[in-house]
């Protein structure tokens, strides 16, 4: 039986509020009770009709303590429940609209299920599904926060149309069923923690997806579709030519967001890349796809030869925000800004070279590849500056804990952490003080050591590290990636500056760090016509002591050239008047 109208609903909700207590415990919803290990889909779009109609088997595993009676299942609000069976028989189910930022709609249309019989902890149920509506341009969930239209539009650009279909998973669309607590936007990181949680239960899930598509006239092409599984078959103009069904899989979710674009799609095709284009943009993919192959070397000398040809696939609104959904980037073709097109590349080819489970390896070293490639087109500046545009999403996280607990340090530490600033952003400034630290060829041999079916815990790596090193690295691995002690913060506390018997000048720095994590710094001492840099040890709550030898008396002491985040770089900086040189 299927209860669906809205005034049951209303009844139901009415009488739970004020009479039925004993029926409101038994009912009290553990919506994260269960983790959805499968999903087995057959997905028909319609882009004439904006439509999506979805129906399959899922299975759902109890990880709570207590047995479950009931299940949620929530997807877009602008998607409506046909069927729920258990046990090939239909089940009872109440659907209601549930108010969560999880969705661009800012709301899901939540299924409470009745199942047969209570699961046990740890067993499965499989559920049988249908559901279907529309997926339009939306982004309610943005602007009723205050973001503006055009910015809340280029984030939140999903939709099923007739001439473009582009559609993100969990956190964009809830086009296939999730069951997470409400999001809300409005409440800082709420949404990634939300997310964030969601996203590790079902690290280890699979999904098969089976597109479908009305008969085509016998003289249409058929549209492209692509999504980001690791293995297809015939997703691109698959099946017949009148009834394409392309299909995609994904072994292991990991961190990834199931996605799908649907489009006439030409193709630019070289050995490391496919770039899928719109038909106005052919030139800038046959450049984006030049690009990527003149960049496998650099790639290769870091990480390895890639392992798997990338994808990247236009999208059509040229304002769009890039999206990865496993090896397919998701990126407007129309800017073909060189520099964007480099770091972009850049990063596709890293994933497809080196790949761990471990999202602080797999995206931060990503992401420090760019900085790299930036540092090798123009300089060690444009590198530091392009890591401070990161530095800036990951210091608010980092500061709204002013005093961490130690299950902060432990649950936002690189190696647990959810947050996509910290395993991309933060781990990217990490690879990069590493690198600093022990030198490229050093983290080049470490990185090469590196087997991804071997990282059993999370010291692997780190220990891969250390062996390539005299230098001890441990204390930088426990501030940084075992735990989030959060961010040093530098100042040179006194500088000595002296004249020797050889008629050079050597200055006594002492730095203090009253932050909690330590780190090794640069430090530069400026003098008329030049400057010399040195590297500093300075722990977290400590203070250290250099001399730095120059051949003319010193006017400028500088901790930090921004390689190492910090929280408060406003006293960096360390004037010396000429009469404070000792003779
Ligand atoms: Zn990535």
């Amino acid at each position: 039986m299927k209860l669906r109208s809205p005034r049951f609903v209303f009844i139901l909700v009415f009488c739970f509020s004020l009479f039925c207590l004993a029926a409101v415990n038994a009912f009290s919803l553990d919506r994260e009770a269960f983790t959805f290990t499968s999903y087995d889909l057959t997905v028909r779009v319609e882009p004439e009709q904006q439509r999506l109609g979805v129906r399959g088997k899922i299975t759902l595993r109890n990880d709570s303590q207590t047995p479950q009676k009931t299940a949620v299942l929530q997807i877009s609000s602008s998607l409506d429940w046909r069927s729920i069976m258990a046990s090939g028989k239909p089940s009872q189910f109440v659907s209601q609209p549930y108010t969560s930022d999880i969705d661009h709609t800012g709301m899901l249309s939540e299924a409470i299920v009745t199942l047969p019989e209570a699961v046990a902890p740890k067993s499965t149920v499989d559920l049988d599904i249908a559901y279907e509506g529309v997926i339009v341009l939306d982004a309610t969930r943005l602007t009723r926060v205050g973001t503006p239209d055009d910015a809340a539009h280029s984030s939140d650009w999903d939709q099923i149309s007739p001439t473009f279909t582009a559609v993100r998973g969990a956190g964009y669309v809830a086009w296939y069923p999730i069951a997470t607590e409400a999001a809300d936007l409005s409440e800082a990181n709420n949404l990634f923690d939300v997310l964030g949680r969601w996203k590790t239960r079902e690290a280890a899930a699979s999904m098969k997806l089976s597109f479908d598509y009305a008969p085509l006239p016998s003289d249409a092409s058929p549209p492209v579709t692509l999504c980001g599984g690791d293995e297809k078959q015939g997703v691109t103009r698959g099946g017949s030519l009148v009834n394409p069904s392309p299909r995609c899989t994904y072994p292991i979710l990991g961190f990834s967001v199931p996605a799908f674009v649907v489009a006439a799609y030409g193709v630019a095709d070289r050995p490391a890349i496919t770039v899928y284009s719109l038909p106005a943009n052919l030139t800038a993919a046959e450049a984006y796809a030049d690009a990527t192959e003149k960049t496998v070397p650099f790639i290769a000398d870091w990480f390895g030869t890639p392992q798997k040809k990338v994808e990247t696939a236009d999208l059509a609104d040229p304002n769009a925000a890039p999206f990865e959904s496993g090896s397919l980037l998701l990126t407007p073709l129309t800017r073909a800004d060189p520099k964007l097109t480099g770091l972009a590349v850049v990063h596709q080819l890293t994933h497809a070279a080196f790949s761990s489970s471990r999202p602080w390896i797999d995206e931060g070293l990503a992401h420090f590849a760019q900085a790299l490639y930036l540092e090798r087109q123009s300089g060690r500046q444009t590198a530091l500056d392009y890591m401070a545009l990161h530095r800036a999403a990951f210091s608010s996280t980092e500061k709204q804990t002013t005093a961490p607990r130690s299950e902060d340090e432990v649950n936002r530490s690189l190696v647990n952490t959810t947050d996509e600033n910290l395993y991309r952003s933060k781990a990217m400034c990490v690879w990069w003080m590493l690198r600093d630290m022990i030198g490229d060829q050093a983290l080049k041999k470490a990185l090469a050591s590196y087997r991804r079916e071997q990282d059993k815990e999370p010291s692997y790596l780190p220990r891969l590290i250390q062996a390539q090193t005299p230098k001890d690295l441990e204390w930088f691995f426990d501030d940084w990636v075992y735990r989030d002690h959060g961010l040093p913060d530098f100042k040179v506390e006194s500088a000595f500056p002296r004249k020797t018997m050889t008629d050079v000048y050597l200055v006594t720095v002492t730095v203090g760090n009253v932050g909690a994590a330590g780190a090794e710094v640069p430090l530069t001492v400026k003098f008329a016509g030049g400057e010399v840099t040195q590297r500093i040890v300075v722990r977290g709550k400590s203070n250290a002591v250099i001399r730095v030898e120059i051949p003319k008396p010193p006017s400028e002491i500088v901790i930090n050239d921004g390689s190492v985040p910090e929280s408060d770089t406003t006293n960096n900086i360390f004037k010396i008047q000429a009469g404070d040189v000792a003779k």
